[in-house]
């Protein structure tokens, strides 16, 4: 193998003559000096179309690309500039890294295949680069994936849902893809203008061939789909019905904390240390903490509750019925969506009318919006929507906005929630 060649092999470069190596070693540093091969010279860098020069640039520039064993690497080029017929004065396109970019092709796609594997500390330190540089690659990595591929090939059945980020300062729309469990499309903003964006890129023809949309209930998002996708039926997205009944639980559960914290305003105070033996009992206090901690035991599906958390729920049975009942109607909602079509209209009906007369007014107001919304539940269970993998894409969703928290625009996190969720992952440079 010849020197050059290796070195290429090494780099992850193509089309690239490098010209000599130079190492600094106090910087611990290797310096490749190369240009572009005689074909790759003079394109344009923004469409690749051969165009005449038009200067040699502002000198020397630099790109960083993978370490070499323990050593830092960076090439050396001259970035001349060339006039393109369509985009005016503009540098020259190099064959080793994207336009624009300060870190190579291989550099790049390391960094996107890390980002969606392991976490910001890994790859921040792994890479020597900082979160915001992540971002930044992320995002070029990810317009690349998508102009060569077409993630909206043979949509039919989607979801169309709102996450909060930035501590529920700001929204992401995002769509999936029932049949395939991906996330399909992304944008900042939560209004019906931004569903829109996605159906305009969408297009009429494809908006037609979509059959089924759930959504959250949201007023504004079922107008749009109304108008866009006359013909897909609509369907509520179960994911969000339990949520509605968890919070309604938890209000219960909050109220009844607050009871007890007023009990306990009026029980004696005690210090420091470990109370006397002969000291008063406080049931207001004890309770109010018990029930702070309860939170999860009520949150959590039965079958996954730890020992402990089965021993509060109990504790909550025997002390607490009007609570007790709260958590019986959430989780009698939450089963209707595991029964068979038939079965769920039947027991949906009845869960309604013990709703109605359960003299929970969180639950009576409940038991209204699932009444609204009767129709759309049923289509869901009956076109087999309510299925669980559309909650762990949601939940996969939130928890990739909190490892994004630092970026600082939110197409970088777009960008990481499509590489990592989306049907085109990006893949190790120099493997198939
Ligand atoms: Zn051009």
């Amino acid at each position: 193998m010849r020197d050059v060649s290796l070195w290429r092999c090494l780099l992850g470069v193509e089309k690239t003559v490098i010209e000599r190596v130079e190492f600094d070693e106090d910087a611990e540093l290797l310096v490749l000096h190369v240009r572009p091969t005689a074909r790759q010279r003079g394109r344009c860098g923004l469409c690749g179309r051969p165009s005449p020069g038009y200067d040699p640039g502002p000198g020397r520039r630099r790109w960083r690309a993978l370490d070499l064993g323990t050593i830092r690497a960076e090439l050396e080029s001259h970035a001349p500039r060339v006039t393109c017929r369509t985009h005016g004065v503009v540098v020259a396109s190099v064959p080793w890294a994207r336009h624009d970019a300060g870190h190579t092709y291989a550099f790049d796609d390391q960094v996107a295949w890390l980002a969606t594997q392991a976490s910001k500390s890994t790859v921040t330190a792994l890479m020597r680069i900082a979160w915001r540089t992540v971002g930044s690659i992320i995002t070029r990595v990810w317009a690349d994936i998508d102009a060569t591929h077409d993630r909206f090939a043979g949509l039919r059945r989607i979801g169309i849902d709102e996450i909060s980020y930035k501590k529920g300062h700001k929204y992401l729309m995002v769509v999936v893809d029932h049949d395939t469990r991906r996330l399909v499309w992304a944008a900042p903003g939560r209004t019906s203008a931004t569903v829109g964006e996605f159906f305009d890129l969408l297009g009429e023809e494809r908006c037609a061939q979509i059959t089924h949309v759930s959504a959250d209930g949201a007023d504004f998002i079922d107008t749009i789909v109304a108008q866009r996708c006359p013909g897909a039926v609509r369907v509520a997205d179960p994911f969000h019905i339990v949520q509605w009944a968890t919070d309604a639980l938890d209000e219960v559960r909050r109220q009844s904390w607050n009871q007890a914290r007023a009990l306990a305003r009026k029980e004696p105070k005690r210090g420091r240390g470990r109370p006397p033996v002969d000291a008063p009992p406080r049931p207001g206090n004890e309770r109010a903490k018990a029930l702070k901690g309860a939170r999860y035991s009520l949150w959590k599906n039965p079958e996954n509750l730890s020992e402990n958390q089965q021993v509060k729920l109990a504790w909550i049975a025997a002390t607490d019925p009007l609570l007790y009942r709260a958590y019986l109607l959430k989780e009698g909602l939450r089963v209707v969506f595991q029964l068979p079509h038939a079965a769920a209209a039947e027991a949906l009906d009845r869960w309604i009318s013990w709703a109605r007369r359960c003299r929970i007014p969180a639950f009576v107001k409940l038991q209204k919006s699932i009444v609204k919304h009767r129709t759309r539940i049923l289509a869901a269970i009956e076109h087999n929507l309510s299925n669980g993998l559309i909650e762990s894409t949601n939940t996969k969703i939130r928890l990739i906005t909190r490892i994004a928290f630092g970026f600082k625009s939110p197409q970088a996190l777009i960008a990481l929630a499509l590489l990592t969720l989306g049907g085109h992952r990006p893949a190790l440079p120099g493997r198939n």
